[in-house]
């Protein structure tokens, strides 16, 4: 069900794979072909070895909570607080960070180091947001 009271980002000319990815409910980043590293925010080259040989790679949408925040005012439409802004270290890489909410989760319950997975936040037809909950196994 698509939630349209939220933000709904848009896709550029370097993430529009990323968005296409997620409409089928799949997290992918771009690989570096010479060394293994995975970009993100998405870019044309590796930042460590400024190769342009990339490949849109998927994850496997495992990580844990890195830190987190939790948001009490109604800043943004859509967000009812109180709820958790994470940074979310995926474990196919050390400081591989994406910034996310944390569904299906209380949110005294959250904490750092918190095992989470995944999950498809559908805003719109064309967007769905990468979002993490907490790891079912
Ligand atoms: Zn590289």
């Amino acid at each position: 069900m698509a939630d349209s009271t939220k933000v709904i980002p848009h896709a550029d000319l370097e993430t529009t794979p990323y968005w296409e990815a997620a409409r089928e409910h799949k997290l992918k980043l771009p690989k570096c072909s010479q060394d293994g590293t995975f970009v993100f925010p998405p870019r044309p080259i590796c930042p460590k070895c400024h190769s342009d040989k990339l490949e849109w790679t998927e994850l496997s949408g495992r990580g844990a909570v890195y830190t987190f925040t939790i948001m009490h005012d109604k800043m943004v439409a859509g967000f009812d607080p109180p709820y958790v802004v994470a940074q979310v270290e995926l474990e196919e890489q050390a400081g591989l960070r994406l910034q996310s909410n944390i569904l299906e989760c209380p949110v005294p319950d959250v904490y750092i180091g918190m095992p989470v997975e995944v999950t498809f936040e559908d805003r719109s037809e064309e967007i769905s947001v990468p979002q993490f909950r907490p790891r079912s196994s």
